[in-house]
């Protein structure tokens, strides 16, 4: 079965300007929860891919990163949506690594992980870092309208590289998918 990569902050999660450094400050997007367990439901994999800068900012320990990361997977498992695995870049935008988006390197770690070409893959993000990491990777991307979505609809990026489809938040997004994916693949 195909295999959805997803951004986590301002897709899952609520982004902050300040990162989110602490559980406590991790909130889900309204029925961001639902709309993953839908996805698992249909046998997709799940694998979260996401910037983490904070890290390499020196704002946030990697261990409290996976902390986080611990408990974000608990709570979809608990809501019946099972997540493969989570990679996380904790570079600095200076660092010049090959994993921050929109480089594609943590999308080719993840399908490499998965064992999923990018023909059967799907990526879900709000950034214009995340449309150019799935071009970048060669795989087609969903455009959610939260966290920066409306900023990253509005720029000549999206025009010049087009989502496969653009969705109101990550519930109407995962109800869109299996049609997509059929179309794909007829
Ligand atoms: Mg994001
Ligand atoms: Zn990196």
């Amino acid at each position: 079965m195909p295999a959805v990569l997803l951004d986590r902050d301002g897709v899952i999660n609520e982004d902050r300007a300040d990162y989110v450094r602490r559980w406590e400050e991790f909130r889900f997007l309204p029925r961001s929860l639902p709309a993953l367990a839908v996805l698992a439901r249909l046998g997709l994999r799940l694998a979260v891919v996401t910037n983490q800068s904070a890290v390499g900012r020196g704002l946030l320990a990697p261990a409290t990163l996976n902390e986080i990361h611990r408990r974000m997977l608990a709570h979809c498992a608990r809501n019946g949506a099972a997540i493969q695995g989570v990679f996380a870049c904790p570079h600095a935008p200076w660092d010049g690594c090959d994993c921050r988006k929109p480089r594609p390197g943590l999308l080719l770690e993840a399908m490499a992980a998965l064992g999923e070409p990018p023909e059967r893959c799907v990526a879900i993000g709000d950034s214009r870092a995340d449309l150019r990491a799935a071009a970048a990777a060669g795989i087609p991307f969903v455009l959610v309208r939260t966290g920066r979505g409306e900023e990253t609809l509005r720029h000549p990026d999206c025009r010049a590289r087009p989502p496969l489809f653009v969705a109101r938040d990550l519930w109407e997004a995962c109800q869109a998918l299996p049609a997509h994916l059929e179309l794909r693949a007829a």
